[in-house]
């Protein structure tokens, strides 16, 4: 008979706790839905209490998406657990989820309070969340450099109060796959009611051991994996889920009768979507999902693959949902074949933003000879996630070279109104950007700016993604054009819209 894992995904809460990483509202929503496609069975939405705007997100989640369980973090204290149930309230599988530090450093230096303390409040906290939720989690936070005796009392005292499952969370990264694996047996062998609740670990990657350690613990009866999307998460981010479920999969000689119910065909599309929204890149020699993890460079590595393919590849491209790259339009394409394609891309589009991604689609057709899959992809996403747009780009002209000073002259459309500005800068982008800041009356700063190509190719569509910060906001953008300076102004006036 077959266990499952439940798959616990914490990338819209731990994940976006990634310096830098800040999802709005609607981007949050995004990825929410995605990660029900495919296929997991908690989604740790946010945590209500930070901030306003968190607390609309998980109750948009909440609201909007079906399937999985929708879970909201707390503090052991009325007010943060009150919040978190408003925000999830709205699903029809509502979890809360509390946390309170039980090491000895977090007790003394951040929470100041005694055992016997903790221990009340951890029971307390479970009672009253439980009063307002049927489906309680709680986290000792710091359980791995938690005194071995005194956390078996605290699982104990919260499984007593109510709480279905307990997660074992590894804070700092600092267990080790022998330990983490002994702590978890520990609480299996010494917790007389550990057979009502589930036992979750959540493991953290300042060691690079956050999967080894969540996959020690599933072999020693752990059945709660929370991890995220390309390992995001706080420092050097979480357990990554597509290494996990890839694992289980891969090595059922190892983990005998365990699967998981994730869709591993949406691995790579889910892994491109929260890369894109957290504009967070991911690495090409990442495990699973980088653009490398399938190519093969050496010549003996590429005959033993074309004699017999698993010679050197575990896994197969297709079952982490990489496709290889067709040319699939061109200029003559039709509207119809473009519908055509979408549709097996996996959009659902309305009419109107079939329209507007087919003028997009001529447009890039036009410049560029063939048109690629990835490049269909970033058209429609453009079109999908374009906020309402303020200002427009009607025209620019840039002068650059060694022996000229970078100058730029943008048009901008405002509310019907066409607005010119020149401005030189330190290279044609700057002052392209420093152009439209005297148009827009923007006072930020830029802290990051990346491209890179969607295809491969001389006339490869660029993709450009930014972050702005201005009056203590962080906003992100993208735009894509196979010309580069173009898709960088497009890239910064979506983050300027979002202002
Ligand atoms: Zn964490």
């Amino acid at each position: 008979m077959s266990e499952k894992i439940i798959v616990f995904d914490t990338t819209l809460r731990d994940g976006e706790q990634s310096p830098g990483a800040s999802l709005n509202i609607n981007e949050k929503l995004e990825i929410a839905k995605q990660l029900a496609i495919l296929g997991v069975d908690v989604i740790e939405a946010g945590f209500p209490i930070s901030s306003p705007g968190d607390f609309e997100a998980v109750k948009n989640v909440a609201k909007n998406v079906k399937g999985p369980i929708i879970c909201g973090l707390a503090r052991a204290l009325e007010k943060d657990i009150d919040a978190a149930y408003n925000a999830v309230k709205g699903s029809g599988r509502p979890r809360i989820h509390v946390f309170l530090a039980t090491s000895n450093i977090h007790m003394k230096y951040k929470l100041k309070k005694a055992e016997d303390e903790i221990l009340k409040l951890a029971a307390w906290a479970v009672k009253y969340a439980k009063s307002r939720c049927g489906d309680i989690e709680f986290s000792p936070e710091d359980a791995s450099r938690t005194e071995r005796d005194f956390l078996h009392r605290v699982v104990e005292a919260v499984i007593a109060a109510g709480a279905a499952t307990v997660n074992i969370p590894d804070t700092v990264g600092y267990s080790t796959p022998f330990e983490f694996a002994s702590i978890i047996k520990g609480i299996k062998d010494n917790v007389p009611n550990i057979g009502k609740a589930v036992i979750s670990v959540h493991c953290h990657n300042d060691l690079g051991l956050g999967v080894s350690n969540s996959l020690a613990a599933v072999l020693n009866g752990a059945r709660q994996v929370e991890c995220t999307i390309n390992g995001l998460g706080e420092r050097a981010g979480n357990a990554s889920l597509e290494e996990i479920v890839m694992a289980i999969r891969t090595r059922t000689d190892i983990f005998k009768g365990i699967s998981t119910g994730i869709n591993t065909k949406e691995l790579y599309k889910t892994s491109r979507l929260v890369s894109k929204l957290t504009g967070m890149p991911v690495q090409p020699n990442k495990a699973i999902i980088g653009s490398n993890a399938f190519a093969h460079e050496a010549g003996i590595h590429q005959d033993g693959v074309l004699k017999e393919r698993i010679t050197y590849e575990i896994m197969r491209p297709e079952d982490v949902g990489f496709e290889s790259s067709n040319i699939v339009l061109g200029k003559h394409s039709g509207r119809h074949a473009f519908t055509e394609r979408l549709r097996k891309l996996g959009f659902n589009l309305n009419k109107e933003q079939i329209d507007k991604a087919f003028g997009s689609f001529k447009a890039i057709a036009d410049k560029k000879k063939e048109v690629f899959d990835e490049d269909l992809e970033t058209i429609v996403d453009e079109e999908i996630s374009k906020i309402p747009e303020k200002f427009h780009l009607l025209h620019f002209y840039i002068a650059s070279g060694d022996q000229v000073k970078p100058t730029a002259k943008i048009s901008l459309k405002f509310e019907a109104k066409e607005m010119d500005a020149s401005s030189t800068g330190d290279g044609p982008v700057d002052a392209c950007y420093k152009a439209i800041d005297k148009i827009t009356g923007t006072k930020g700063s830029l802290l990051d700016y990346q491209i890179r190509s969607v295809t491969s190719g001389k006339d490869a569509l660029g993709e450009v993604s930014v972050k702005i910060e201005s009056k203590a906001r962080i906003v992100s953008g993208r735009g894509a054009s196979t010309d580069i300076i173009e898709a960088s102004i497009k890239a910064y006036l979506s983050a300027v819209n979002k202002l």
